[in-house]
């Protein structure tokens, strides 16, 4: 999401950009990802912003509940006050969806530059240019070579050196249930993020509202590979969420047996430096992060908006790199150290913790003012 976002910005400034993506086939896993402000802003720029605005559901507000009774602890509002305050819509969507979109519209824009079963293993660089290798022994030659290649990137690794990948000692079950599947009015269209001890769960609704989108995390000691497809057993899954709400039984019952994905999730330390003179990184790549503030691509996005703005700006490449780098290393840090801090705040052993954190803090008042808030199109490179 990251790679087609960026280069759809580029595209549209005029640049030649290819797209070398390992996979035989494009798509995204059946899931549901968010958009906040920040993020549309950069879909609005690159012509988007109706099309997801039109399967996408624009929830009401952002609840914080209580895992067994429901009992909402804190709420703010998103719907027509993020979209009055920050001039752009929160939206989620299903990831499908939005990636078609996303391959839609860069193809509009060059119709070949997206090129399949490309498996990057390395670069070249000198003063003249870059050169990407493939694993099948071909390479491709350019100007700048932009790693939008996710946790595992290898250009990353190239740049900055080898990073050690650390489990953070959670899993992400992530699963969907068709609305049709459940009772009538089953749960408001709201962003609802469920907190017990050592677990929470997310759940909201997707394609204008004919999919609930469910996403518990779950502190757990095992620690399989770092995979977005890998599914275990149902049962594994119910008896993580045994004592919970009834809403959330009704739909651990109601998914399908064969489909429930967990992911574990890992941390990597912050990188201070992500580019070299002719090479660098965005997106997971660069800063990947826990999903508990729900911003992974929307930083991506926002990568990919201002590397355009600091390419633009400044003549020489290298010196354009570091602007970008420089203008987006401490905001990406700051969601991945707010993400990490979730994971506590969300997990509270007890229900008396869980209200005492609350009674302090004012989430929508805090986002809005650092985290919607920011305009990747507009803000200051310094
Ligand atoms: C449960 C969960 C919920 C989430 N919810 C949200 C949310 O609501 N909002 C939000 O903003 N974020 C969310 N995220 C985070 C978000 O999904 C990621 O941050 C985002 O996908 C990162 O995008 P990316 O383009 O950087 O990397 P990726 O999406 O990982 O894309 C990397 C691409 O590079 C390709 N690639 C990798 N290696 C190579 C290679 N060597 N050669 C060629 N191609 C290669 C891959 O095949 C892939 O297509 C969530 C994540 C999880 C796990």
């Amino acid at each position: 999401m990251g790679g087609l976002s960026a280069a759809a910005c580029l595209l549209q400034e005029g640049h030649d950009v290819q797209i070398y993506e390992q996979a035989p086939q494009l798509g995204e896993i059946g899931a549901g990802i968010q958009l906040s402000a920040n993020a549309m802003h950069v879909l609005n720029h690159i012509g988007l912003g109706d099309e997801i605005s039109a399967i996408s559901v624009r929830p009401g507000a952002y609840v914080f509940r209580l895992f067994d009774t429901a009992e909402i602890i804190q709420t703010f509002s998103l719907a027509d006050e993020h979209l009055k305050m920050h001039k752009a819509p929160y939206n989620q969507i299903h990831r499908a969806d939005f990636h078609e979109l996303l391959v839609d519209r860069v193809r509009e824009l060059d119709a070949d530059c997206i090129h399949l079963n490309k498996h990057a293993v390395g670069f070249d660089e000198s003063a003249d240019g870059v050169t990407l290798s493939f694993e099948d022994g071909t390479s491709a030659s350019g100007d700048l070579l932009i790693g939008a290649d996710g946790v595992k990137s290898v250009i990353r690794d190239q740049i900055c050196g080898p990073v050690q990948a650390v489990y953070t000692g959670d899993a992400a079950w992530r699963v969907t249930v068709p609305t049709k599947d459940l009772p009538p009015n089953f749960i408001e269209e709201v962003m609802s993020v469920w907190m017990g001890p050592g677990r929470h769960a997310v759940c909201y609704y997707i394609r204008g509202g004919e999919i609930l989108n469910f996403v518990g995390a779950v502190e757990t000691g095992d620690e399989p590979d770092e995979s977005w497809t890998a599914k275990f057993p149902w049962e594994s899954f119910k008896s993580d969420f045994e004592g919970w709400n009834e809403k959330v039984q009704t739909i651990i019952d109601m998914v399908d047996r064969d489909a429930c994905y967990r992911w574990s999730m890992f941390k990597r330390p912050r990188l201070d430096f992500w580019s070299s003179n002719r090479a660098t990184i965005l997106g997971d790549a660069a800063h990947a992060t826990i999903p508990y503030l729900a911003q992974g691509a929307a930083m991506a996005i926002e990568d990919g908006a201002v590397l355009m703005r600091a390419l633009a700006q400044v003549d020489d490449l290298a010196e354009a790199l570091k602007l970008y780098e420089r203008n987006r290393i401490d905001r990406t840090a700051r969601v991945v150290e707010t993400s990490d801090a979730n994971r506590e705040l969300f997990h509270l052993n007890s229900v008396q913790e869980i209200r005492d954190a609350f009674a302090n803090r004012n989430e929508g008042e805090d986002r809005n003012a650092w985290l919607y808030s920011y305009n990747p199109l507009t803000v200051e490179l310094t």
